[in-house]
């Protein structure tokens, strides 16, 4: 079997040994499953390229793949792959594979950045990489503490000689409440992907004022990683791979998808987004935590950012005409973003999320 991976045209015979190409449809008494933004077995598709992908991928992984299996992968620069996630809430089909994550070989190591939403996905990461390169694993990066990006982490702190980095604000997460629910919400679809897990802490915490960065080299290669505050989680991280102008811009913007406001804060989002543009205005690409990587102008970036924008001046006014959390969540109806995935599961959550975070701000 063939298919085309950002650059050039790569066998993948058994790349495809985990994936099912499933011919069976939705069991239609899960209710949880919703095949508009779940992952409808009957449309499997995976695109041509990660990069400005018009479709993004409707990935089926079997329940009973193995953590050896392989999971498929698009390169995306010289040296620099991507897994290319469902755009999706989690469910049974996709096995917390809907955010994306990726790595880089060097010629004196791999830099991971993410580890997707289980343990069997991060050991299937890694076995994905053990394809493409002998190289040691010498770093995960963890861009944020939530599930789709972090869970898997654990299959990487097993390997000798890696080192984990992180932003400070992911210990008040592992140390939280939260976590426990976020990983019961998660083994309440798969539970045997989630067997072993255990929150990992990073080596290195990054940290101090908004926009400072932590920079490796490794091979011949720079890796900025910027601490961009907690807009979106207890603690975000970007990461630019300097030679390749190639920007990890995690949740900081959403491709093909609606944002999800449950941590962060919508005002600081906004601001970032508009350093994040005017700072890697010359980068080649930008790969996000959910959706296709872009190639400049990056409009996925303004596009998140209008949405943002705009939950907040609907507040403002509703606050202004006397409307309370309720009212104000009924009737902030985005009708051009209604088609738009997760819009249906995310748009009231965050309605009700930056009604609350402004009405804490007027005090
Ligand atoms: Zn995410």
């Amino acid at each position: 079997m063939y298919f085309k991976m950002g650059v050039g045209l790569i066998v993948l015979s058994n790349l495809l040994a985990g994936v099912a190409i499933a011919q069976t449809s939705p069991t239609k008494t899960d209710t949880r499953q919703d095949p508009r933004f779940g992952t409808d077995p009957a449309r499997n598709n995976l695109p041509d390229s990660a990069i400005n992908a018009s479709r993004p991928p409707n990935i089926v992984l079997k329940a009973n793949a193995r953590g050896s299996d392989p999971l498929p992968y698009f390169r995306i620069g010289p040296d620099t792959y991507m897994f290319f996630g469902n755009v999706a809430e989690v469910d049974r089909y996709n096995r917390g594979f809907n955010g994306n994550a990726g790595f880089i070989v060097t010629r004196e190591g791999v830099v991971v950045i993410d580890a997707l939403g289980s343990p069997k996905l991060g050991r299937r990461m890694i076995s994905t990489i053990r394809m493409v390169t002998n190289q040691p694993i010498r770093y995960l990066i963890l861009t944020h503490n939530h599930p789709d990006h972090a869970y898997g982490a654990i299959a990487f702190r097993q390997l000798d000689g890696i080192t984990v980095i992180g932003h400070k604000g992911m210990l008040r997460y592992l140390e939280s409440e939260r976590l426990e629910r976020s990983v019961d919400y998660r083994r309440s679809f798969i539970p045997d992907d989630m067997a072993g897990f255990k929150p990992v802490h990073p080596d290195v915490l990054v940290d101090g004022r908004l926009y400072s960065k932590h920079t490796i080299r490794l091979g011949g290669r720079t890796f900025d990683i910027y601490n961009v505050s907690d807009h979106h989680s207890f603690g975000d991280l970007i990461v630019l791979q300097q030679e390749d102008g190639i920007v990890w811009i995690s949740d900081l913007a959403f491709n093909q998808r609606v944002t999800y406001m449950g941590d962060g804060n919508s005002k600081r989002a906004v601001e970032v987004q508009d350093w994040l543009l005017k700072k890697f205005a010359g980068a080649r690409l930008m790969v996000p935590g959910h959706g296709s990587a872009q190639r400049p102008p990056f409009p996925m970036v303004r596009k998140t950012q209008d949405y943002m924008k705009r939950l907040r001046s609907f507040t403002t006014k509703a606050m202004q005409d006397g409307l309370s959390l309720q009212e104000t969540v009924d009737q902030m109806d985005f009708p051009e973003w209604r088609k738009v995935r997760l819009y249906e599961l995310n748009h009231r959550p965050n309605a009700n999320f930056v009604y609350l975070e402004m009405e804490q701000d007027l005090f």
